[in-house]
């Protein structure tokens, strides 16, 4: 019988108190009460572990190396403990029919209650031999593996939307995976690669309720992507002080100005960097000087430099969800700015001029 993500941890030597904390910490990662902490560890301490077919298509291993090192929960746990990983061929020893026929052992034995999880996407011209694996296109592969998953987890922009090797003129016609699998639950977990927390986190919360997480219109996990990275910035009141950066290298660039003059798409893009951060709560993008480049939203790599500002600018509230703006893009109005920052910035810019002037030219 498969063991419990419990029995494992007991038998690496991690103590109870060690685990309730763990379980306190994953509660508090997915946005939910304290409360919910023993719900958890009764999942935990009694559910058999979860079978994981973790495939590589078209991708450049992002997602795998932000996974692997998530400071929380514990990647070691995770991957070890929480999740019975039972191919991934990038992290695993076995290799060739070997490692083949594991797919195959996986899909007959937990037939319907294994997960899927998509590195990179199938690109399907010239039949498929842009990527080719065991002999054969990855999209077979890809469909063979997802006919009988319970769900299907598209990890970071390249499953979910396509990324840059979707990028026009898409010379090997890169493919999200929703396009090429129905009939299945897909989660899109997007971002170039996506936060590891995040990852771990939407892992953890389909073994701990054996359910998906609630979902917005695009796929996404709205426990981490129901917020855009301009609510939660810390720059934001620069941003309504209408300071902002002109120019690179000028002082209100060391002070740390708001970066939506030099591109930063942070107003349309819904992601948890500017709450949760990177590496462990260290920093994120903004926090390093640098504009958002919309990584987690579909088709960012195709809009133009990501130093132009946006200059479509829609009215919107500032409360408006992801699922307005992306409703409102979907009926052709087009990709906008939120009105706050239409308005909020529209009106400063004059003010903030004479400011900015000192140090670099005004846009
Ligand atoms: S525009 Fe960018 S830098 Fe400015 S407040 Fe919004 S997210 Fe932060
Ligand atoms: S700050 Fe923006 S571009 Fe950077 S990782 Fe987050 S969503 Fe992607």
């Amino acid at each position: 019988m498969t063991e419990t993500f419990y029995e494992v941890l007991r038998r690496q030597g991690i103590t109870r108190r060690s685990f309730l904390k763990f379980c306190s910490l994953t509660a508090t990662s997915l946005g939910l009460s304290a409360s919910v902490a023993p719900q958890i560890a009764k999942a935990l301490e009694t559910k058999p572990r979860t079978p994981v077919l973790w495939l590589h298509g078209l991708e450049c291993t992002c997602c795998s190396e932000s996974f692997i090192r998530s400071a929380h929960p514990l990647t070691r746990d995770v991957v070890l403990s929480m999740l019975s990983l039972d191919y991934d061929d990038t992290l695993m020893a076995a290799a060739g029919h070997q490692a083949e026929a594991i797919i195959e052992t996986v899909k007959e034995k937990y037939k319907g209650n294994y997960i899927v999880a998509v590195e990179g996407n199938p690109p399907l011209n010239e039949d498929g031999m842009f990527c080719i694996q065991g002999g054969r296109p990855f999209v077979e592969k890809l469909k063979e593996t997802c006919a009988d998953a319970k769900a299907v987890i598209a990890w970071g922009s390249c499953a979910s939307y396509g990324c840059v090797q979707a990028a026009r003129p898409n010379p090997t016609r890169a493919t999200p995976i929703r396009k090429v699998i129905t009939g299945k639950p897909i989660i899109h977990v997007p971002g170039c690669p996506p936060i590891a927390e995040v990852m771990t986190g939407v892992v953890s919360y389909m073994l701990t309720f054996e359910r998906i997480p609630d979902l917005d219109r695009q796929g996404r996990p709205r426990m981490f992507y129901g917020q855009r990275i301009h609510d939660k910035c810390y720059r934001r009141g620069h941003f309504d002080a209408g300071q902002f950066v002109n120019e690179w290298d000028t002082e209100p660039a060391r002070m740390g100005f708001c970066l939506y003059k030099m591109g930063c798409k942070g107003p349309t893009t819904y992601n948890a960097c500017s709450s949760t951060r990177w590496n462990g709560g260290i920093s994120w993008p903004v926090q390093s000087g640098h504009g958002c480049l919309g990584c987690s939203e579909d088709g960012f790599w195709d809009k133009g430099s990501f130093y132009d500002r946006v200059t479509s600018i829609h009215q919107f509230g500032i409360e408006a969800s992801a699922d307005q703006i992306g409703g409102a893009i979907a009926i052709g109005t087009g990709a906008a700015v939120a009105a706050h920052a239409a308005i909020t910035a529209l009106s400063r810019i004059r003010q903030s001029e004479p400011q900015n002037k000192k140090e670099g030219e005004p846009a």
